[in-house]
C-alpha cells in the first residue's frame, strides 16, 4: 500500500494500486450517487441525461461512463441514445451493438480454432484446381 492524494478530494489515503486513486470516502460517495442515478432513471423513465445530471448532482460524462460500463440503461422512451463504437448503430447501454458484439465473439472463436482446424480438405481442392488449370494450357 502506498500513500496517495485522492484525485477527488485531495486527502492522503492508502492506495491499493488498483484503479483510479480515489479514497474510500469518495468511493462510497460515488456509489451512493450511482444508486441515486439508477433510482432516478427507474422512477423517471422519460428523463433526459442532462436532467439526471442536474437532479443527482453528477456530471453528464460520469453518467455516460456508467452507461458504457453497462451499469446504467436508459429506457427506450427516454430518447437517450448511445452509439456503437464500431459501426455507430444506436444502442442503449455498453460500447457496442449486439451485431458487433457477436461478430467480435466469432472473431475470437476463429482465432482459437485456426491452429487446430485440419487444413487438408481445402488444400487438396486447390491442388486439383491447379492441375486442371495446368492441363488446359
Ligand atoms: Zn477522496
Ligand atoms: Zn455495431
Amino acid at each position: 500500500m502506498e500513500l496517495r492524494n485522492c484525485i477527488k478530494c485531495g486527502k492522503i489515503f492508502g492506495y491499493r494500486g488498483v484503479g483510479p486513486a480515489i479514497c474510500d470516502n469518495c468511493k462510497k460517495e460515488a456509489e451512493e450517487r450511482f444508486d441515486k442515478v439508477k433510482e432516478y432513471i427507474r422512477d423517471n423513465p422519460l428523463t433526459s441525461i442532462n436532467e439526471v445530471a442536474e437532479e443527482c448532482h453528477v456530471t453528464v460524462a460520469q453518467i455516460k461512463q456508467w452507461v458504457r460500463e453497462e451499469r446504467l440503461m436508459f429506457s427506450k422512451e427516454s430518447g437517450v441514445v448511445f452509439h456503437c463504437e464500431n459501426c455507430g448503430a444506436p444502442i442503449r447501454t455498453g460500447r457496442f451493438c449486439e451485431k458487433c458484439k457477436s461478430e467480435m465473439v466469432n472473431d475470437l472463436d476463429g482465432m482459437y480454432q485456426k491452429p487446430q482446424a485440419p487444413a487438408a480438405p481445402p488444400k487438396r481442392q486447390r491442388e486439383t484446381d491447379r492441375m486442371r488449370f495446368a492441363g488446359r494450357k
